[in-house]
C-alpha cells in the first residue's frame, strides 16, 4: 500500500516489516505499507527512519522492485528483523521541497504546450535546479509566455487532485500526456488547467508551489532542455543573487539594476591601462637596451626583465645580468652556467636554457650587480 498517494502531506506511519535482508552493498526491508516515496518519474526518494524495539534505523532511499507497481525497497542504515512492527516518519522539509519541484513542473509543463506547442518528453527534479525536456526547439519569447502562465496557474491557486480511473473510462480525459501504465491509471487534476497520468506526490493546491522561474534553455537531442526553479528553492536562489547584486552595487555606489554601466566603464579603462602599459614598457626596454649592452650587469624594473633578456639574446656572442630590486634575475651569454654558480654561491635559484631565470635573496642584490660577477 502506498500511503503517500492517499495522503501526500502525512508524514508518520505504522507498518509491519514484511521481508528484511542484506547484501554486500547494503541492507533492505519491504513494509507491509509506505509513505517512503520510491525513486521515479524523475522524482528522488524520500528519506526518514524507521523505529520499532530494535532500535531506529535510517531510510537512505526507496525504490521499486522490478518495473512499475512492484514493491518499494527500503534502503536501510542497519539491518532490521523481518515480522516486526514499525513506526516510520519521512523527511518533511526534503519532501515538501520534491512536492513543489514536481507540481511546478506539471504546471510548467502544461505553461509550455500551451505557450509554444511545446510537448515535455522528460524531467529531472534531481537537485534544486530542475530540467524538462521537450521535443521541440524552444524560442525564448515563448519560454517567458510560459513562465507567465505557469505563475499565472500558481496564483489562480488551483487545487490539486488524484484520482484512478479504468482503462474504459481512460477515453473520456483529455490528457497532457498518455499514461505510462496499464490497468488502472491514477490521473493528477490541476484545477482545469492541467490533467496528467502521474504516480508522484503533488502539492493541495498550485499556490504552493510558486514562483516558478525558468532559468534558461539550451539544445538537447534534437529538442531543447529548460532549466527551473520552483517554491523555497527558487526564494533561496533570488535571496543568493540580490544579496549579491546588493553587495556589488555597494561596492560601486549605484543601484544593483545599474550596476552594468560601472562594470562597463571599469572594463574600457582596463582595456585603456593595458594598451598604455604595453607601450610604456616597450619604451622602456627601448631606452634600457643601450645601457644594458654597455654595461653587461644592470639593475632593472621586474616587470620588463624577460623581454629585455629576449632583446639581448641578439648579442649572444657576449655575457649579461639584468636583477630586478626584488632580487629577481635574467642570465643570458655563453658562459651563463659558469655564472650562475657564482650567482648560486649567493643563494641564488633558477634555471633554463638559452635565457637562465630565477631569483636570489634581496640583501644579496648589490653583491650580484658586481661587475667582478661576471668578468
Ligand atoms: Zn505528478
Amino acid at each position: 500500500m502506498r500511503l503517500y498517494q492517499r495522503d501526500s502531506y502525512a508524514t508518520r506511519f505504522q507498518a509491519q516489516v514484511v521481508r528484511a535482508w542484506s547484501d554486500e552493498k547494503g541492507h533492505y526491508a519491504v513494509l507491509s505499507e509506505t509513505l517512503f516515496y520510491p525513486e521515479s518519474g524523475g522524482q528522488p526518494a524520500d528519506t526518514g527512519v524507521l523505529k520499532g524495539a530494535f532500535g531506529e534505523v535510517r531510510v537512505l532511499h526507496a525504490y521499486e522492485e522490478g518495473k512499475a507497481f512492484g514493491d518499494v525497497v527500503h534502503v536501510l542504515s542497519a539491518p532490521m528483523p523481518e515480522g516486526v512492527e514499525v513506526e516510520g516518519e519521512i523527511d518533511w522539509p526534503r519532501r515538501f521541497r520534491h512536492m513543489q519541484r514536481h507540481t511546478a513542473q506539471h504546471l510548467l509543463s502544461q505553461a509550455l504546450l500551451r505557450a509554444g506547442g511545446y510537448h515535455t518528453v522528460a524531467v529531472s527534479l534531481d537537485g534544486p535546479i530542475c530540467t524538462v525536456d521537450l521535443e521541440e526547439e524552444a524560442e525564448e519569447a515563448r519560454l517567458q509566455e510560459a513562465e507567465a502562465l505557469a505563475n499565472f496557474a500558481v496564483y489562480a491557486d488551483y487545487p490539486v487532485e488524484a484520482f484512478f480511473v479504468s482503462q474504459e473510462e481512460l477515453a473520456q480525459y483529455p490528457l497532457r500526456r498518455p499514461p505510462k501504465v496499464q490497468g488502472k491509471v491514477r490521473l493528477v487534476r490541476i484545477g482545469d488547467f492541467d490533467l496528467a497520468a502521474c504516480g508522484g506526490t503533488h502539492l493541495k493546491t498550485s499556490a504552493q508551489a510558486g514562483p516558478i522561474k525558468v532559468l534558461r534553455w539550451e539544445r538537447y537531442k534534437g529538442g531543447s532542455r529548460v532549466h527551473f526553479l520552483a517554491g523555497w528553492e527558487a526564494l533561496e536562489d533570488y535571496h543568493a543573487k540580490h544579496a549579491l547584486l546588493m553587495r556589488l552595487a555597494l561596492g560601486f555606489s549605484t543601484h544593483p539594476l545599474d550596476l552594468e554601466k560601472p562594470i562597463q566603464k571599469l572594463r574600457e579603462e582596463l582595456y585603456a591601462l593595458k594598451g598604455e602599459n604595453l607601450a610604456l614598457r616597450e619604451s622602456l626596454v627601448q631606452a634600457l637596451l643601450p645601457r644594458a649592452l654597455e654595461e653587461g650587469v644592470l639593475l632593472v624594473p621586474g616587470p620588463i626583465l624577460g623581454e629585455l633578456a629576449k632583446r639581448l639574446l641578439e648579442w649572444s656572442g657576449r655575457d649579461f645580468l639584468l636583477v630586478s630590486p626584488e632580487g629577481r634575475f635574467a642570465l643570458l651569454g655563453p658562459r651563463r652556467q659558469e655564472i650562475l654558480e657564482r650567482l648560486k654561491a649567493l643563494g641564488a635559484k633558477g634555471g633554463g636554457k638559452e635565457v637562465v631565470q630565477g631569483s636570489l635573496p634581496k640583501d644579496k642584490v648589490a653583491a650580484a650587480l658586481d661587475p667582478g660577477l661576471v668578468s
